[in-house]
């Protein structure tokens, strides 16, 4: 990331720090700081946000079983490995039998929910997904996420309906030009209308960025995590940028840890009953990536539960990690990673707080 140019006057650390934990809205002045912060200010950083996950979501680690169920897309991210100019790929698409085949394997291992993440694969029609939802809905106890990319209100609504409790679309970056530098078939706007409109069909909502995009500036971060707060997001995933070697951006540098887990303390700073996810990107670039996620305000992992036959043609980008491990065995790693922080594994489904506190007003 590069040096800061703008007039905005800035605080110091400890008083940005200040301003964090008096809840004051987020404002460029302060996050800005704390998102730039030295190594020595970043272990207060992160140990002040550990502090407040700890307040906020006590010692539980919620596990979400990650299926990619098609790595086919029509889309062509400049990022992406799976983008639909990258011809060197095996596409490979799971049957709906197989998807819900896959979630009742992941509820057999003691998963409470699960995360359904593809390409945007339009074979998966509206209906077609739909039955994938309720046929996982039918036969297991399983909250479900689905993070299929952009479709339309009617899509959005059928598969609520069908029983979808969440979904994931990570807005990538708030930046205009930065957005339109790395979608070049994409819109931003047409993004943010997928989350409102997401938001406004009483879905968990899910969003977030990746760090380290090239050209991407602190501030541009700061404004992504201001957009988000004005969003309502409940879930914020945010790891770093890994260039992808079949992609136009492979000679990129690409995101840091550092840079990440500065940007995962702030969001819980400003969110502080967000569910943050420790992302595999984060433990793809370094083998404790996630473990010092979780240690710096992170409180989800989303272990990968699809079947090493098609786990590693799932290449969003390069050196992923636990491709040749099958579920059993992710489970248990995960479990024992966890465990080796002082922390707990979630048993309940782990819900966003709105969802948690409704049921338990119906009660
Ligand atoms: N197609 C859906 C979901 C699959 S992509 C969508 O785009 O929303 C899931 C996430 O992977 C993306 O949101 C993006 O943030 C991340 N991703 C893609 N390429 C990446 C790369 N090279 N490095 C790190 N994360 C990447
Ligand atoms: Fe497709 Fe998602 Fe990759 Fe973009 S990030 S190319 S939409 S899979």
């Amino acid at each position: 990331m590069t040096e800061l140019h703008t007039t905005t006057a800035y605080q110091s650390f400890a008083d940005s720090l200040q301003r964090a934990l008096d809840g004051a809205p987020p404002a460029l002045e302060w996050l800005t700081p704390l998102l730039t912060c030295s190594d020595e200010d970043a272990a207060t950083l992160y140990r002040t946000a550990d502090a407040v996950r700890d307040a906020h979501m006590g010692t539980d680690v919620h596990l979400r079983a990650l299926i990619e169920f098609s790595n086919y897309c029509r889309k062509d991210c400049a990022y992406c490995g799976v983008r639909k100019h990258n011809a060197g790929i095996d596409r490979y698409r799971l049957t709906p039998e197989q998807i819900v085949e896959f979630a009742q394997a992941a509820a057999k291992l003691g998963y409470r929910s699960t995360v359904l993440q593809s390409g945007e694969d339009m074979w998966y029609t509206a209906e077609r997904m739909a039955e994938v939802v309720r046929g996982i809905k039918a036969t297991t106890d399983l909250a479900i996420t689905l993070s299929a990319g952009e479709r339309d209100t009617e899509t959005y609504r059928l598969w609520r309906e069908a029983g979808a409790d969440r979904y994931l679309l990570r807005i990538e970056t708030t930046d205009p030009d930065l957005f339109a530098a790395m979608h070049p078939d994409d819109d931003l706007e047409q993004r943010k209308a997928c989350l409102y409109t997401l938001r406004d069909l009483g879905y968990q909502l899910g969003t977030g960025v990746m760090v380290g995009l090239p050209g991407q500036t602190p501030e541009i971060l700061a404004r992504d995590v201001i957009w988000m707060h004005e969003l309502g997001a409940e879930m914020i995933g945010v790891g770093p940028f890994i260039p992808h070697p079949a992609t136009p951006l492979k000679d990129a540098t690409g995101g840091t840890v550092e840079q990440t887990l500065r940007l995962v303390a702030v969001l819980r700073l400003v969110f502080p009953t967000a569910h943050l996810p420790a992302t595999t990107a984060m433990g793809s670039l370094h083998p404790t990536g996630r473990e010092r996620a979780l240690q710096a305000g992170a409180n989800v992992v989303m272990p990968n539960v699809t079947p090493t036959d098609f786990k590693p043609k799932y290449e969003l980008y390069p050196n992923k990690i636990c491709l040749g491990d099958d579920a059993e065995h992710c489970r248990g790693c995960i479990t024992g990673r966890i465990m080796g922080i002082g922390r707990t594994v979630a048993t309940d489904h782990g819900h966003v707080a709105r969802v948690q506190e409704q049921s338990e007003n119906a009660r």
